[in-house]
């Protein structure tokens, strides 16, 4: 740093401005001063209003994963990402699953959840029944606020009062049960949460502070299942290993962080090539995983009476096609056009598929050869790259450190020297 992070109007320069400063204050090279400000197939302009303070953009390699059938229907699979192995064991699950009729999935509805938080109110439990008198007050100011949703069928369907205890004594929440149709549904709940603060605040005499919605989407769930050939899986031996790997991380909660790790590789690959919120899909599987007062798998893998393998996921999908990234971002736009999704419940559905078949991908190699074979294949190739190999000296290194059993940046290093020489 060669300079004060403190540029009160950094905000208001343009984004030519604001690079020339950057490079100012920390000394980058015009060479990477080009890289930043590559946005990757998305307008200058339009990333500039997507957030603050713009410099550039940042691309991550889009992958195709391939041979899923979801529904009885085709889908070609748009995951961005950065980890190898990934993609490849996307399309390697999805065509095991393939051939016993491939993933069934199910939805409960696109209903997402907004509390309005109330405190300083006498009698909480009194309150409580006043808000739920007022059921249809309350939910007709929440609609008044987005025709256009109460129009397509969705907006504010329900309501649930309940008081909580807290440290700072008890509270008084009420939740907004919205059908968000094929928003994700930030913006809209909150903006009812927002309007129906005054009234909520008329009715129990409180104050109310937070008017937001919850990321633990558990009334906007996917069900996936899938049947895998215990032949095509490998044999028994793999089959049960699987079904071992389960039960080890629904008994533990490190193993199952790094199970559910796995499949949310699938979601947010999926996620991230649609345009979506991937930090409010992490904050609804791993709060979802945990409701129980325990950390649990979001899939189940069991044997059934042929010996093969069934595995099933449930998790929140709070995903959208309308708002957000999806509609503005043109990479988004062509991954959605490439899936072929329709709705925001489609989305959903093969995004639980994709969750589904990636930790099946994940668990079927930890069950037979271990995850590192196959992982460091195509690890070797980056290695070779940020040792500074270039072209055909990539491969060249690659293959010897496999050969070698030596897939470590030393090696490489050694053996582009020893090239270069
Ligand atoms: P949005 O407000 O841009 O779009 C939703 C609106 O689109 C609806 O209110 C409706 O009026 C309209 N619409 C048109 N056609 C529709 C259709 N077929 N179905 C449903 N609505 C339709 O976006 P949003 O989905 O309300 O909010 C998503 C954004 O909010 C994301 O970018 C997310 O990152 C952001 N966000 C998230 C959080 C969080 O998750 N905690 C908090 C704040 C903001």
């Amino acid at each position: 740093m060669q300079g004060s992070s403190e540029q009160g109007g950094f905000y208001k320069l343009s984004m030519t401005e604001r690079v020339k400063l950057l490079q100012k204050l920390t000394g980058l090279s015009e060479e990477e001063v080009k890289t930043l400000r590559q946005t990757g197939g998305l307008p200058e302009e339009v990333a500039d209003r997507m957030i603050e303070n713009v410099v550039g953009g940042f691309t991550l390699p889009l992958g195709m994963a391939m041979n899923f059938l979801i529904n009885g229907k085709d889908y070609i699979v748009p995951m961005a990402l950065e980890e190898p192995s990934v993609v490849a064991g996307a399309s390697y699950a999805a065509k095991i699953a393939r051939a016993k009729g491939g993933i069934k999935v199910t939805n409960t509805g696109p209903v997402m959840i907004g509390q309005v938080q109330a405190v300083g109110i006498k009698d909480p439990k009194a309150a409580k029944a006043k808000l739920v008198s007022r059921r249809e007050d309350i939910l007709a100011k929440a609609n008044a606020q987005d025709p256009l949703l109460v129009s397509l069928g969705g907006g504010a369907k329900d309501l649930n009062v309940k008081v909580i205890d807290s440290i700072k004594g008890p509270m008084v929440i009420t939740e907004l049960f919205v059908n968000c149709g094929d928003a994700m549904g930030a913006n809209a709940v909150n903006t009812m949460a927002e309007a129906v603060a005054p009234l909520v605040e008329e009715i129990t005499g409180g104050t109310v502070l937070l008017r937001i919605i919850s990321n633990l989407a558990d009334k906007r769930l996917v069900r996936a299942t899938a049947v895998f050939d215990k032949e095509a899986m490998g044999g028994a031996e793999v089959v049960d290993g699987v079904v071992q790997a389960y039960a080890f991380a629904d008994a533990d909660p490190y193993r199952c962080a790094t199970h559910n790790k796995g499949i949310m590789n699938g979601v947010v690959a999926v996620g991230i090539a649609c345009g979506q919120d991937i930090r409010a899909l992490e904050a609804g599987a791993h709060s979802y995983a945990s409701r129980s007062g325990k950390y649990k798998p979001l899939t189940k893998w069991e044997k059934n009476k042929d010996g093969d393998l069934v595995g099933t996921l449930e998790m929140p999908m709070a995903v959208g096609l309308v708002g957000g990234a999806a509609k503005v971002h043109p990479a988004a736009k062509a991954n959605v056009k490439i899936l072929g999704v329709r709705t925001a419940t489609e989305l959903a559905e093969v995004m639980g598929a994709v969750g589904l078949i990636q930790n099946l991908a994940a668990l079927r190699a930890l069950a037979s050869e271990g995850i590192q074979k196959g992982h460091m294949k195509l690890h070797a190739r980056n290695i070779a790259a940020s040792v500074g190999a270039t072209g055909k000296q990539i491969d060249v290194i690659a293959n010897q450190l496999i050969a070698e059993k030596k897939i470590r940046m030393d090696r490489a290093k050694e053996i582009l020297d020893s090239m270069k020489a």
